[in-house]
């Protein structure tokens, strides 16, 4: 009940004021967000991946309503690629993108041209970039516009959301030789005609979604902090054959970093999602919304402790 209320304040101008502009706000803003300049952003991947780690950046941005706004995210990505190129990471610091900041919602082919020159920066690191998934009435447009940036960038994977009821089938399709795909739970509020409402549900969706995963040709990337479905994934990377580096795990920045070191010494591959920028209200009500204890944590820091 919780949850779905932040959600829903996710997305309102007036809450998004008032809380950017509480001081004690950007204290624990941090915890989730590696700062708002490129310059915190390679620290952040420089410090994890001495650790060990691979990590997956986002410039923080979605919603995008007007041509200015997608330009300025498109050239933020390039920015921070050229920053990150002389570090030489190859694949291990890719970055992920929503579509709804580089123009999506009022123009694909210019989100398509966005994305493109994201892409052509990215390959000049040697990485590839994800697609982030966004609400449900953004999935065909996403899902066309990968197949497209496929033709000259093979490596460009996508974010599937286990709470759709239709991404059994988008698994299914996209099981296929050279594919990406993030598998997540979601992360919006949705209706329950395209969604799963109860954890349940959509922890039973995630497993089915992740077998097709696991047994098709592609390699999946498991984002969860959930331990059950962790070890659910390692049987079935047991039983369809699949060693640590045929498969990998993603978490997000400041999210279980026990686990995430846990992981990665046991040898897997563990990407960490590192959100940095200015504008972060959309992607941290969703954290809040994910679990009340980080409600907590927020309302203590703003009392002051
Ligand atoms: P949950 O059942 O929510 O959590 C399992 C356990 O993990 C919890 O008990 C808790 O211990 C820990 N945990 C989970 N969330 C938090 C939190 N916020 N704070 C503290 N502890 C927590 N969603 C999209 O809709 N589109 C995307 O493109 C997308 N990309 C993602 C990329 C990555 C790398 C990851 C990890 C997640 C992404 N998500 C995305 C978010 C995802 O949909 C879930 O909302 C989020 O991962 C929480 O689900 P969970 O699988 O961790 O399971």
């Amino acid at each position: 009940m919780l949850g779905q209320v932040l959600l829903a304040t996710s997305r309102s101008a007036l809450v998004r004021r008032s809380v950017s502009g509480f001081p004690l706000t950007r204290k624990v803003v941090d915890r989730f967000v590696a700062g708002e300049g490129v310059d915190e952003a390679r620290k952040a991947v420089e410090r994890l991946t001495d650790a060990r780690l691979t990590v997956t950046v986002d410039h923080l941005g979605e919603e995008t309503r007007d041509a200015g706004a997608a330009a300025a995210t498109a050239k933020a990505y390039v920015t921070l690629l050229e920053s990150l190129r002389p570090l030489g990471l190859g694949s291990r610091a890719e970055v992920s993108v929503k579509l709804s900041a580089v123009g999506q919602q009022f123009d694909e082919a210019l989100a398509l041209a966005h994305a493109r020159e994201i892409c052509a920066a990215a390959a000049a690191n040697g990485s590839p970039v994800t697609l982030d998934m966004e609400d449900h009435t953004t999935v065909d447009s996403t899902l066309g516009i990968l197949r497209t940036l496929r033709e000259d960038f093979p490596s460009t994977g996508v974010a599937i959301q286990a709470y759709l009821f239709r991404s059994v089938q988008d698994c299914r399709d996209l099981a296929v030789e050279g594919s990406r795909v993030r598998l997540v739970k979601g992360a919006y509020r949705e209706p329950a005609s395209v969604a799963h409402q109860s954890k349940g549900d959509v922890d039973r969706a995630y497993v089915r979604c992740l077998r097709i995963l696991m047994a098709g040709k592609g390699y999946p990337m498991v984002a969860t902090h959930d331990d059950r479905l962790i070890a659910v994934t390692e049987l079935l990377a047991d039983r369809f054959g699949r060693s640590v580096g045929d498969y990998e795990y993603q978490m997000l920045y400041g999210i279980r970093t026990d686990r995430q070191e846990a992981l990665a010494g046991a040898g897997h591959t563990v990407r960490v999602y590192i959100p940095y920028g200015d504008d972060w209200y959309g992607y941290f009500m969703r954290r809040l919304a994910e679990r009340p204890a980080n409600v907590a944590f927020f309302l203590r820091a703003l009392g002051g402790k």
